[in-house]
Formats: C-alpha cells, sequence, structure tokens
C-alpha cells in the first residue's frame, strides 16, 4: 500500500529528523563548495563521503567508476531495493560569488551545484541511518564522479559506473535524482513524465572533393558548397522529417573547418555539432537521417561524407508510472502549490544513463533566493539559497521510503 498521499508516520519522522540534520548539511555543503574538485579527481570528496557512510556502519565501497561511491543500507528486510544518486563534481570555472566559503581551488568551481546534491544525499544517509530499523528494504547510495563529463581520453560518470556494476547486487527496482536550479523558486520541486533534459550526441562530418584553382572550380569538386548544403539540409530534418507535435530537437552545426587561401578550393571540409531530443526514437532517427542526406548530398556533388555520431547522454527519461506513482509524495514534501510541472530543458544530465536501465525519477529543486534575479548553472556567480537544502533531504528520504512500502 502506498502512504505516499497523506504521509506514513514515517514520513513524520524523516521531517523531523531532515530538520535535525540541516545544519550539518549545510556546513558540509560549504566544505564541498570552497574544496571543489574537477571530474575524476574527486578524491578529497570521495573520501568524506566514504569516510561518512562507514561512521554510519554501511557497507561502502569507493573507487568505482575512479572516484565514486556507493553505499548499502539495509533496512529490516533485503528487498525492495531504491537507489538515490548525487553527483559530485565541479566545473572548470573561475568562482566570482560573493560568499565566505568561495572556492580555495584556483580555476575550479561548484558551479553546478553539485556540492549541494552530495550533501544532500550525505544528510539522508544521516536520516536513514536513524530509522533502519524500520526501514522497509535497502537504500542504496550512488555518489558519482564526473556528471559534467570525464577529461578527454578518459571515461567516466553514470555511464561508467554503471559499467562497473553500481546497479548490481543488490539492483534497484528505482532510482531518485534532483538537480538544484536557480529557475525554478526557492522551495518547489519541478518534475514532469518522460523526456525532462535533453539528449546530447556530439557528431562530425568530413566532406571529400576535390582541390582545385578558386578561379577554376569545374576542375575539381568543392566541399565548401557541398558542406553550405549539408548544413541546410541538416535544418530540414528538424523543420521537415522529424515530428514536431510529438517533440521538439535542435540540430547545430557548431565548426566549419576548410581550406586555407582566398583562391584556392581545399580538397576536405570538417565541421562538429551537436544534437538534442527529448524522444529516444527520434535521436535514433535524427541521427539515421543526417548519415543519409549528408551522403546523397555528397554524392550528387561528386563528394563524398563521412557522419561520425558520438553517442553522449540519453534522454533523461522520467518513467511516467513512476513519477504519477511518487507525485504524492513530491506535493506533500514541497507544499501547497509548490511541485509544479517542469518544462523540457536541452540542456542533459547523464543521470539519463541510470535511467535507461532502470526506472528512474529526476527532479528539479529550486534554489533561487527571494526577489533576486536568477543566475544560471555554470555561471560564475551562481549560488543557491540554502534554505532549500532540507527539502531536497526531505524529497530524496521519503521518495525513497515511500517507494519502498508501495511494493511491500
Ligand atoms: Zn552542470
Ligand atoms: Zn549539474
Amino acid at each position: 500500500m502506498n502512504h505516499s498521499g497523506g504521509g506514513s508516520s514515517l514520513g513524520q519522522d524523516i521531517d523531523r529528523l531532515a530538520k535535525e540534520v540541516e545544519p550539518r548539511v549545510i556546513e558540509w555543503r560549504r566544505d564541498f563548495h570552497q574544496n571543489p574538485e574537477l571530474g575524476n579527481k574527486e578524491f578529497r570528496t570521495s573520501e568524506k563521503v566514504a569516510e561518512h557512510l562507514r561512521r554510519l556502519g554501511m557497507e561502502v565501497k569507493t573507487k568505482v567508476a575512479h572516484t565514486g561511491v556507493v553505499g548499502i543500507l539495509r533496512g529490516k528486510k533485503d528487498t525492495p531495493v531504491v537507489a538515490l544518486r548525487a553527483d559530485m563534481d565541479a566545473l572548470p570555472v573561475t568562482e566570482l560569488a560573493d560568499v565566505p566559503f568561495a572556492s580555495k581551488n584556483k580555476g575550479v568551481m561548484h558551479a553546478c551545484g553539485h556540492d549541494a546534491h552530495t550533501a544532500i544525499l550525505m544528510g539522508v544517509t544521516e536520516v536513514f541511518s536513524k530509522l533502519k530499523d524500520r526501514l522497509p528494504g535497502t537504500v542504496k547510495f550512488i555518489f558519482q564522479p564526473a556528471e559534467e563529463g570525464p577529461p578527454p581520453g578518459e571515461e567516466g560518470g553514470a555511464y561508467l559506473m554503471i559499467k562497473e556494476g553500481a546497479l548490481e547486487s543488490p539492483k534497484p527496482d528505482a532510482i531518485f535524482g534532483l538537480h538544484v536550479s536557480p529557475l525554478a523558486p526557492l522551495g518547489v520541486i519541478a518534475f514532469r513524465a518522460e523526456g525532462m533534459l535533453a539528449s546530447a550526441d556530439g557528431f562530425k562530418v568530413v566532406v571529400k572533393g576535390k582541390g582545385t584553382h578558386g578561379a577554376m572550380p569545374w576542375a575539381g569538386v568543392d566541399p565548401i558548397v557541398t558542406a553550405s548544403q549539408i548544413i541546410l539540409g541538416f535544418q530540414t530534418i528538424i523543420s521537415r522529417n522529424t515530428n514536431l507535435t510529438v517533440t521538439p530537437a535542435v540540430v547545430t552545426v557548431g565548426t566549419i573547418k576548410g581550406g586555407t587561401r582566398a583562391n584556392i578550393i581545399p580538397g576536405e571540409v570538417e565541421m562538429e555539432g551537436t544534437t538534442r531530443g527529448f524522444e529516444p526514437a527520434i535521436r535514433k532517427e535524427i541521427h539515421e537521417r543526417m548519415e543519409k542526406m549528408a551522403k546523397s548530398i555528397a554524392e550528387s556533388a561528386g563528394a563524398t561524407a563521412e557522419v561520425t555520431i558520438f553517442p553522449g547522454t540519453p534522454v533523461t527519461y522520467n518513467d511516467p508510472q513512476l513519477t504519477a506513482q511518487m507525485s504524492p509524495t513530491l506535493q506533500r514534501v514541497a507544499g501547497p502549490g509548490k511541485a509544479v510541472p517542469a518544462p523540457q530543458n536541452t540542456g542533459a544530465e547523464d543521470f539519463a544513463f541510470f535511467q535507461e536501465k532502470i526506472p528512474g525519477l529526476f527532479i528539479i529543486l529550486g534554489t533561487n533566493p527571494p526577489g533576486e534575479t536568477p543566475v544560471p548553472n555554470h555561471s560564475p556567480h551562481f549560488t543557491i539559497d540554502e534554505s532549500a537544502l532540507v527539502v531536497g533531504v526531505r524529497a530524496l528520504s521519503n521518495l525513497a521510503v515511500d517507494f519502498l512500502e508501495s511494493k511491500k
């Protein structure tokens, strides 16, 4: 039975314990904020996390996907299993925010709020360690490195954690995660079923023609004109082919390189870009059409085109059934009128990799200080109102418990 509508007695204890741990969550968040670390290098952060989990007597696995930490807390029975995830990495940004705990690590900043996510999830572990004997299942805590992407040439993030077994033994039945955002008002929880954040994939197109004198184009095959036609062709995939009533999508060519001199037609042009979408099937369709279109346009010009897709982050896809099921929990946690539908966002989030394997729900937690103009994530001025942190602790704790109770 699902008690989430009215709030179980566990729910009330969670809210009380969350309030108790709030000062420490703020303290942890400031400590992480002051000591930010880049993806795959979250050595200090993960050490702090692991130490905390061990102190609570949890089963702890470290060095998952380089610096990831997985903690397992078994309640009064082993199953069902629910997973909660926080990311730990910072960004190569020089902090300009006016806070007393500004980054001490020059050129590195928690400009996306992952310090808050890590501190919130540590708060949840603290809350649950006090309710252990009453938990109707097992909770798996996933502290993930490199959400913003691993350094060039390295693997990392959610994808690598899964590859290294983060979703095995025990396998969670569902996963929850959150992201702080100044785009939502303080304490508001925003979410939507299905595609919430976009898939983000890279691509490269190499167009090969035949170089010649710029005054005698008929003596060669011009890859610059061909590349231009391919760019325009790509734009028709969204405007003419994919069903815009189902979902929006984006194809952007971000670089075009070719040629060395005004009066020489070069032999080759290279382009790079990114695609975004909210529907796994349409994501696939866009890539297939790009390949076909580039090749046929090139062929018609007597050139060749080679398209390489670099699969990036999948769609952050909130399982519709799970979202509907957990909605009353979020309504209760946020309070009247403060659990709201989230707009789709063409940014990406690698929580999506977990959601490809098991049903998941990702939510946005509003952190904008009242009356202030929102400063977006990744800005050197990014900051959060810390009074939202306890809402995050309550949200993840209640989602986990209500989910476990619904399965018993
Ligand atoms: Zn980010
Ligand atoms: Zn982020």
